[in-house]
Order: structure tokens, then C-alpha cells, then sequence
């Protein structure tokens, strides 16, 4: 891995006006920029007001320089933050300026890449830098916030130090073979084994939760018209987080919407559009609905209890995976004088009118999906850890059966180590990071 440091640019704030938009520059170099485009020294850490000239002398645009000298910046390299007025014409010329002045345009996420190469973040930690940016509920910022800060990483360094104990000591065994299996077991090794075995179990049921904040509970929603499934959502959504918003993009009959649930991201596939057609775009926008099924967290069947489960329901539900849990929710019961609540794990009694019952449903709903996270203190994570942390636990597993081959169990504890510290890019291929990093945006 080469850390390259050449001066990289690139617009930093959103695309479109603004009151404010921002250039910023990392790399060496920087003082010709800022003499080209400021004409006098800057002072590190201070705002200076300063005119941004053309090569021709002609102000492109006034507003604030600061100079942040490396290694105390965010990437590590001298950084240059110029912040003038959010348009995006004034704003391309500014970069073409420092682009004139020597610096090249950066890559997605390379900004990023860099602070990660020079050791200011982990790879876990750049990674949430990606996810606060597309944090879609507020707990999902605040948990990728929290793995920015360090927390996850946290978790992942203790276990890889207490593999690295268990190790060094099972090594020792093997090169001193006079200090045989007793020794191993008056240091308890098998208890020390355990004891990972346990933490790696916990780290997994936080991390999945993680994963749930980050992507959000992908759920699908069945049921007739008029059954209440739009007064169910906004009656879902609440008050202090009512985003119910069409996802842009999606086809004709393939209604997708977007819903905070306890903080919680909850996308909504309607299988209203679920019809037979002969419509060609139709037909694709339903073989698309059918593929989100397939990676669906759980169904929502919405029947009017005065009517129960028609004819219709039965034919989807009987196309549905068969491993997707699937939640019954009998609305309208203030028509009927039912009672409100849950009749089973699987099956509960509301009113989307009155409210009844929804609390109930809440809970249902998010606990069949499988979120059991408080929010507090779980950090945001992706599927590539979970895949690591499952790794590690086999081969801490494959272990737990090595102990009386004791080269073996070293090697497991090994491997074990070596899929943690993928999570935080230890040892990270270029392909990877390459992958990772390409994913973000330009200017971060
Ligand atoms: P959708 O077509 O399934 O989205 O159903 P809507 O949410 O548009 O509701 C259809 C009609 O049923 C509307 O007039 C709603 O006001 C009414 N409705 C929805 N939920 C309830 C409920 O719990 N009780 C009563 N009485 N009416 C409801
Ligand atoms: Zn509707």
C-alpha cells in the first residue's frame, strides 16, 4: 500500500447553491495554492477573510481560508479549506483554480483513504464517516457516530488482545514443551477461550443490530385496498418522525416508502401493484417487487377485520419466502368493538384510526424483524464485519476442539485474529479498499 500525497481538490459540500460551499485541498504543495490564489501566508488553525484571484489578478470569489498543517489535520497532510459562496459556477471555478495552481482532482472518498492510510482513523472508522453521511434515521447517525468515535473498533482491538494473550501463551507451551498441558490449564485457557467465544457472541448480536440501523428493516406490506395499509403507515411514522416519502426511481406499481420506526429505518414495499398484467412496464415493475421480497426482514398482512383474509392474500402469501416471518395486523377493530393487542407473536389487533393497539404492533413488528437493540450503544456496522466476527467465532470454535493439538489451536486463534482485524484494515488489500472507499462521495 503506497500512501501517495500528492495535492488532491475537490468540492467538499453538497452539489447545488448554498449559503457557504467549501473546496478543500490535502496534500504537499499547498503553499503555492495559497500564494496563487490568497497571496500571503496563512496562519495555521485561523480563519482568514481573503480575496481568491484568477491569474490574472481578478477576484473569482472572497471568503474564509484555513490552513491546517499536517499530521493534525483530518487526513494527516496539509490541509487547505477554502470556503466561499455555495454556487456551483463559482465553486467549479475555484477548483479549476487550484487545479491550475497544481493540484489534481480527488477521487471518491480519498480524502478519507488518506486519513485511514496515515493512521488517523481505522478502517471501521472510515467506514462511518461514509454511513453518518447517509445515516437514513437518527439513530442510525448517532450509532454511526458512535462507531466513528471508536467504539466499535474498541470492542474488536480487546478481543484481538485477548486472542493475542491466549496465543502467546499456547506458543509458549509449544516451544517449551516442559511446560505442558498442566500449565495450560493452570492458566485457563479454556476458560480465557470461553471467555472470547462469549464477547464474540456479544459483539455479533450488536453489530447485526448495527447493520439494521445502517440499511434499515426491509418490510412488505400486504393487504387489499381500503384496508387502512397509508393510514397505518402515517399512524406508524408518528409525529416527531413523519417522513413518509416515495423513493425516487422506482417503477410504476412498485410503491416504496421510507418510515422511522423507534429510530429505526423501515422500508415499506407495497405489493398493492401485485396484479396480473399484460402492461410491459408493469410487468417489470412487479418482477422488481418481487425480488425485494426475497431479501424482506418480514411481511405485514393488513386485512379489515370485518372481512379477514381475502382470496388475493392467500395467493401472495403463498408465493412469499418461506422463512419470512409474517405478521398478521386485523385493522378497523373500533368498527367491530374488538379488543386491541396482541393475540399471538403473530398476530395483533389495531386500530390505525384510534390508535389502538399500535404500540402493541410496534414492538411485534420490530422484534419479528429482528431488532432487539436499545439504540443506545449500538454502533453502526456493515455485512462485511459480520462477516468477519462469524469467521473468527469458527475458527475460535475449530479451536475450542484443538486442545490437544496444539499446534492446530494456535493456528485457529491465528485465523481468528486475522478475521478481526480485517474489520478495522490491519491488514487490508488495495482490492478492498479500492471497494470501500469508491463507494463514497467526492470531497469526503
Ligand atoms: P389503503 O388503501 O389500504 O391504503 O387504505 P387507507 O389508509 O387509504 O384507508 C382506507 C379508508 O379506511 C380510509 O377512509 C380510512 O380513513 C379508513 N380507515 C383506515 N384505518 C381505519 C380504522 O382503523 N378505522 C376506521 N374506522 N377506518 C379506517
Ligand atoms: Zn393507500
Amino acid at each position: 500500500m503506497i500512501a501517495s500525497n500528492d495535492l488532491i481538490a475537490a468540492i467538499a459540500t453538497a452539489p447545488g447553491r448554498g449559503g457557504v460551499g467549501v473546496i478543500r485541498l490535502s496534500g504537499q504543495g499547498l503553499a503555492g495554492v495559497v500564494a496563487g490564489l490568497v497571496g500571503r501566508a496563512l496562519q495555521p488553525r485561523h480563519a482568514h477573510f481573503a480575496r481568491f484571484k484568477a491569474q490574472d489578478g481578478a477576484v473569482i470569489d472572497e471568503g474564509l481560508a484555513l490552513y491546517f498543517p499536517g499530521p493534525a489535520s483530518f487526513t494527516g497532510e496539509d490541509v487547505l479549506e477554502l470556503q466561499g459562496h455555495g454556487g456551483p459556477v463559482v465553486l467549479r471555478m475555484l477548483l479549476a483554480r487550484c487545479v491550475e495552481l497544481g493540484a489534481r482532482h480527488a477521487q471518491p472518498g480519498e480524502f478519507t483513504r488518506r486519513a485511514f492510510l496515515n493512521g488517523k482513523l481505522d478502517l471501521a472508522q472510515a467506514e462511518a464517516v461514509a454511513d453518518l453521511i447517509d445515516a437514513q434515521s437518527e439513530a442510525a447517525a448517532r450509532s454511526a457516530l458512535k462507531s466513528l468515535d471508536g467504539a466499535f473498533s474498541r470492542e474488536i482491538n480487546a478481543l484481538t488482545e485477548q486472542m493475542i494473550t491466549l496465543r502467546m501463551l499456547v506458543e509458549a507451551t509449544i516451544d517449551f514443551p516442559e511446560e505442558d498441558i498442566d500449565f495450560l490449564q493452570a492458566a485457563d485457557a479454556r476458560g480465557k477461550l470461553a471467555q472470547i467465544d462469549e464477547q464474540l457472541a456479544r459483539v455479533l448480536a450488536t453489530a447485526s443490530q448495527g447493520r439494521m440501523l445502517r440499511e434499515g428493516l426491509h418490510v412488505v406490506l400486504i393487504g387489499q385496498p381500503n384496508v387502512g395499509k397509508s393510514s397505518l403507515l402515517n399512524a406508524l411514522a408518528g409525529t416527531d418522525v413523519a417522513i413518509v416519502t416515495d423513493i425516487a426511481g422506482t417503477t410504476r406499481d412498485t410503491v416504496r416508502e421510507l418510515i422511522q420506526l423507534d429510530g429505526v429505518p423501515l422500508h415499506v414495499i407495497d405489493t398493492a401493484g401485485l396484479r396480473e398484467t399484460e402492461d410491459a412496464v408493469e410487468k417489470i415493475g412487479i418482477a422488481r417487487t418481487w425480488q425485494a421480497l426475497e431479501k424482506a426482514d418480514l411481511a405485514l398482512l393488513l386485512l379489515d377485520s370485518r372481512e379477514g383474509i381475502t382470496a388475493h392474500d392467500e395467493a401472495i402469501l403463498q408465493r412469499l419466502p418461506a422463512q419470512l416471518p409474517v405478521l398478521r395486523v386485523f385493522n378497523k377493530i373500533d368498527l367491530t368493538g374488538e379488543q386491541s393487542g396482541a393475540v399471538d407473536d403473530y398476530e395483533v389487533h389495531v386500530s390505525a384510526q384510534t390508535g389502538a393497539g399500535l404500540d402493541t404492533l410496534r414492538q411485534r413488528l420490530l422484534a419479528l424483524a429482528g431488532w432487539h437493540g436499545a439504540n443506545e450503544g449500538v454502533f453502526i456496522a456493515r455485512e462485511r464485519h459480520l462477516d468477519a466476527i462469524r469467521r473468527a467465532a469458527g475458527h475460535v470454535d475449530s479451536a475450542a476442539h484443538a486442545f490437544n493439538a496444539l499446534e492446530l489451536f494456535a493456528e485457529e486463534l491465528r485465523l481468528a485474529q486475522q478475521a478481526l482485524n480485517e474489520i478495522t484494515g490491519e491488514f487490508t488489500s488495495d482490492d478492498l479498499l479500492g471497494v470501500i472507499f469508491s463507494r463514497f462521495c467526492i470531497g469526503k
